[in-house]
């Protein structure tokens, strides 16, 4: 029997037609490419997505069919979120900081018919034009007069052109909640990027999660910033969740240096932001040298990265901000867990409370997980034991993009699938589960498994040491051993023996790293994360030098 309800798909488009009739003067406030502040509102961001939809139907758009973006974090593209997937298609967001052939390969694979892009990747697209066989033509997101003279692209279009020639007068259609609406690639290390579909449905189950007081604690009381990239799996859902709850949202352009986002935090009274460690510590270092304190920032939800311990503290303890520490991946949407404190922990010293938040956090409703051992045998919860973390739910991929090859699930005794993570866990007895490792940086000395994160982790607490990453050495005897690349701070002198004094007691005794070297800087990735890849081809063999 089914139950007596009313039958109402779960689509993209309800999200900013109810931010508009519930929070229709509540603004959005981006820093533009062309320099200057803009701000309107839900209602004016509602408006111009329906533009948006009658534009792209006119460009012959049809259901299923995707729309390219190379784009910050600004209300145009908050626009082309929903008018893209509102109207049926699929909004598909490029990251312009990968490499130009990855870029052309997605486009191509993706058979996007329509690129649009900021300004600033002008040059990116001028470059890969001629590559991308599907694409019709490329828009530049921008007003007539500040369009490109002369640019070497065939089919240029203006996007306020696009706007201005366009109806609001425009009515979401109804289909199918299992519907693709958007995508999003990820790169691994090897291969090519592979393609993450989200579904309407998908995205919507998703942004209830998210906005839950024990994941992103979302309201309308507050004014958000996403940090993280909108061409970064939807920017952790914030542009979904800010509609669902009719926050007040701030994107930053391509202002991402410590003192752009701090001139906006305290001018847009911010109350909440997220984004990966990396960008966080170029805020602190700007709040740190100029003396400053933030008078409305409350919590900041940091992720995509390992958090490290020094970050939470300094976030917590100088600047009276809260850090949530949370994981994810492109495949999950990206939320997974949260680390949200529970009641009993409120009990828990402040030092035992550091190392409770320092893990990934608790699952939100809705993501199963669970870590096997090489046989596939579940393993315990009891924050020792690490093993393969696998996952199921609503919002977790089944399977890439027009995959060719096999299907990433693994199937369990009872033919379950579960998605592996690639990451390697352990869980405790309070379901915080923590990240030792990618299952392809753990390091494996003599056969025992050294976690990499853990030994960076205590490393960047020292006072001198701006950022680290222990990679895997080859080593004659044990395999692999650990070696510790240091990035100092300014002005900082630090000898390697001053760093392995520092581990001494802090590590298991067969944990401490053969080796430190210190570098000038870590190789940063498109998402943010140290490239631990490219560290291990230059400094693998250091150990047999
Ligand atoms: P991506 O799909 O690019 O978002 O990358 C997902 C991967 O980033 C995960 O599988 C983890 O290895 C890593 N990651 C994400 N969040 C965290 C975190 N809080 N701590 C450690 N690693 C993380």
């Amino acid at each position: 029997m089914n139950g007596l309800m009313l039958e109402k798909q779960l689509l993209i488009s309800s999200l900013i037609a109810h931010a508009d009739r519930h929070h229709g003067d509540t603004e959005i406030v981006s820093r533009r490419v062309e320099g200057d502040i803009h701000r309107y509102t839900y209602r004016d961001c509602h408006r111009r997505a329906r533009q948006m939809a009658n534009a792209l139907t006119r460009l012959g758009v049809r259901a299923s069919e995707r729309v390219g973006t190379l784009a910050w974090n600004g209300y145009r593209h908050m626009e082309l979120y929903y008018g893209i997937s509102g109207m049926g298609a699929v909004m598909h967001t490029i990251n312009p900081r990968l490499h130009v052939d990855q870029i052309v390969y997605i486009a191509n694979h993706a058979q996007d018919q329509y690129i649009f892009f900021d300004l600033s990747f002008l040059p990116l697209i001028e470059a890969i034009a001629d590559r991308c066989g599907s694409v019709k033509a490329f828009v530049a997101m921008t007003d007539r007069e500040h369009m490109p003279k002369d640019a070497g692209i065939a089919n240029l279009l203006c996007y306020e052109d696009l706007i201005d020639e366009s109806s609001p007068g425009y009515t979401w259609p109804e289909f199918d909640e299992n519907s693709a609406c958007s995508l999003c690639y990820t790169s691994g290390t090897t291969g090519n990027p592979k393609g993450v579909l989200y579904s309407h449905r998908s995205l919507l189950l998703h942004t209830y999660a998210a906005a839950l007081p024990d994941a992103l604690n979302c309201s309308a009381k507050d004014v958000l910033l996403p940090v993280v990239p909108m061409f970064h799996v939807n920017a952790w859902g914030i542009p979904y969740v800010a509609c669902m709850v009719g926050a007040k949202l701030v994107f930053p352009g391509p202002g991402l240096d410590g003192k752009s986002l701090y001139e906006l935090i305290e001018a847009e009274q911010v109350t909440f932001a997220a984004g990966v460690p990396t960008v966080w510590q170029g805020l602190l270092n700007h709040v740190a040298q100029g003396d400053l304190t933030f008078s409305t920032f409350e919590r900041t939800l940091i992720g995509g990265a390992a958090c490290p311990s020094s970050m939470l503290r300094t976030f917590q303890e100088t600047y009276g901000v809260d850090v949530v520490h949370a994981w994810g991946m492109t495949e999950l949407s990206p939320i997974g867990t949260v680390g949200v404190m529970k009641a009993r922990h409120r009990a828990m010293s402040p030092e035992d409370r550091y190392i409770t938040q320092a893990k990934q956090g608790r699952a939100v409703f809705g993501v199963d997980m669970k870590i096997v051992d090489g046989l596939g045998d579940e393993l315990a919860w009891d924050g020792v034991t690490a093993g393969d973390l696998l996952v199921r739910g609503p919002w977790i991929a089944s399977d890439y993009f027009l995959n060719q090859g096999e299907s990433p699930l693994l199937r369990d005794g009872a033919g379950r699938g579960w998605f592996p993570t690639g990451d390697v866990a352990t869980i405790d007895t309070d379901g915080f589960m923590q990240i030792t490792d990618r299952s392809k940086d753990v390091i494996k000395s003599g056969g025992e498994w050294i976690s990499s994160i853990e030994i960076e982790n205590i490393a960047t607490s020292h006072p001198a040491i701006e950022c680290a990453a222990c990679i895997a050495a080859r080593h004659p005897k044990w395999d692999e051993r650990p070696l510790l690349l240091v990035v100092k701070r300014p002005g900082e002198s630090l000898t390697a023996d001053e760093v392995l004094t520092f581990l001494r007691g802090r590590i298991a005794k067969w944990w401490t790293p053969d080796a430190v070297v210190f570098i000038d800087a870590l190789p940063i990735g498109a998402t943010g994360k140290v490239l631990k890849n490219r560290l291990r081809e230059a400094f693998q063999d250091y150990l047999l030098r």
